[in-house]
């Protein structure tokens, strides 16, 4: 199969400013057009530094190396100039990008309401539009052009595709990339693979790996990765065509040894599962939280279409919000405590009463670090699933620190809500 590496530039991403997106996008899209990815590599604005990544590439011995970031006109933006000079070829201003550029440069600055300084303007577009000699030109998303750089006639080494840093300006200009002929060239036809997913909850992976490493056997030909986030294993199976029974085989084999937490045979997130459900039975939902504080709420309006089910939510954090906002007996939030079943259904009914919904949401906890007590720890969570006929209670003690046990109560809310 054949191989790439990606190169991530960037001190901003080095340094960790800004989180690496492009990498493990990158490294998906690789994957499935039949790609293996050697490296990922993060290097920060340092033409050396650069260059030494180029070398180490291209000596690793794969067939395409692909770069982000660093194509701007500012100052530390030297990545199309780096990788020029290591492919052996020169850099000229390409007279007709530099014009397509300016016509973008100033449309897009008009609609920010920008004015511009005209000399400024016409040196930054003219140092976008230095293309190497015989490299490729992918159309901009934002100012900055894609490149795709074969190496120099005569000498040897992988193509570098050179892509912007900003992941929408990125993402967009794959297709072309991967499409260019050059890439092609260096990819060979790539082999069909077959990707599927299914999802667990409630399963400890090394259950799973267990029963996988005793059915090894029947399994050949899949390559299988299990992934455990949020309390949700994820197994992740690639295979040939040709492998398709030994998949089927899987499928049979965890849904019948994990028959109670296999929820998604079909790879569907448990975001896409509660969105069905609720659209399907054209149900509304709200929700009240106390310790997630609108996580929830803004995890169910992630999927497109939400407005059709989601109608709002409460963030009751102070135990007055909870009374004025829910409606919560301020009587019974001093008897049984704010973190409680009781609590928890109040809101819940609050929710669904104050939202007018046929389903709500409550969720109220300890997310620590501080706020445990010996009968209440940091990590405890009462959620409360309310209708007008059903109400369905759950008490947990999630290990982590804050930001798991807020994280963690979200995708525990959603698979109390599907249940
Ligand atoms: P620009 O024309 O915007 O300068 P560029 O190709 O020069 O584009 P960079 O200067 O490297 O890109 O990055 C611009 C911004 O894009 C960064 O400040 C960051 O917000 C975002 N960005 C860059 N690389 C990444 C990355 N790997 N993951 C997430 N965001 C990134
Ligand atoms: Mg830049």
């Amino acid at each position: 199969r054949p191989r790439a590496g990606i190169v991530v530039t960037g001190t901003e991403v080095l340094t960790g400013r800004v989180a690496d997106r492009n990498g493990p996008w990158l490294a998906e899209q690789l994957r499935t057009a039949g790609v293996d990815v050697a490296q990922v590599i993060v290097v920060g604005d340092r033409p050396d530094d650069l260059r030494h990544t180029l070398g180490f590439l291209a000596g690793s011995g794969v067939d395409l190396v692909v770069t982000s970031g660093g194509l701007g006109p500012t100052e530390d933006d030297l990545t199309a100039q780096v990788v020029a000079d290591f492919q052996g070829r020169p850099v000229a201003v390409d007279e007709q990008w530099a014009t397509r550029i300016g016509e973008i440069v100033a449309r897009l600055s008009a609609g920010r309401g920008w004015r511009l300084d005209p000399e400024a303007t016409r040196t930054a577009t003219r140092e976008q539009a230095a293309v190497p000699d015989g490299a490729g030109v992918l159309a901009p998303v934002g100012t900055a052009p894609g490149l795709v750089v074969p190496v120099a006639a005569g000498r040897t080494g992988p193509p570098v595709v050179v892509l912007p840093g900003p992941p929408r300006e990125l993402q967009p200009m794959w297709p072309a990339a991967l499409d260019h002929p050059a890439v092609r060239a260096a990819l060979g036809a790539p082999d069909e693979l077959r990707q599927r997913t299914l999802r667990l909850w409630g399963t400890p992976e090394s259950e799973l790996t267990a029963v996988l490493r005793d059915e090894h056997d029947r399994l050949d030909g899949l390559e299988i990765t299990t992934c455990l986030r949020d309390g949700e294993l994820e197994i992740v199976a690639r295979y040939a065509p040709a492998a398709q029974p030994a998949y089927d085989r899987l499928t049979a084999l965890v849904g019948d040894r994990f028959a109670d937490t296999l929820f998604s045979p079909d790879g569907r997130t448990i975001d896409e599962l509660v969105a069905d459900l609720l659209r399907e039975h054209g149900l509304t939902i709200a929700t009240a939280e106390s310790c997630t504080a609108g996580l929830l709420a803004g995890r169910l309006t992630e999927l497109p279409g939400s407005s059709a089910y989601v109608l709002g939510g409460l963030v009751v954090y102070s135990n007055a919000a909870k009374h004025d906002l829910a409606g919560v007996s301020t009587e019974l939030i001093d008897r049984v405590g704010a973190v409680s079943a009781e609590v928890a259904e109040a809101l819940a009914r609050g929710a669904r009463e104050r939202l007018g919904t046929d389903v709500g949401v409550g969720v109220t906890g300890v997310a620590g670090p501080g706020g445990g007590t010996p009968d209440k720890p940091v990590g405890l969570v009462h959620f409360c699933v309310s209708t007008p006929s059903t109400t369905l209670a759950r008490a947990v003690t999630l290990p982590g620190d804050r930001a798991d046990v807020r994280a963690r109560s979200v995708v525990l809310a959603l698979h109390l809500v599907r249940a």
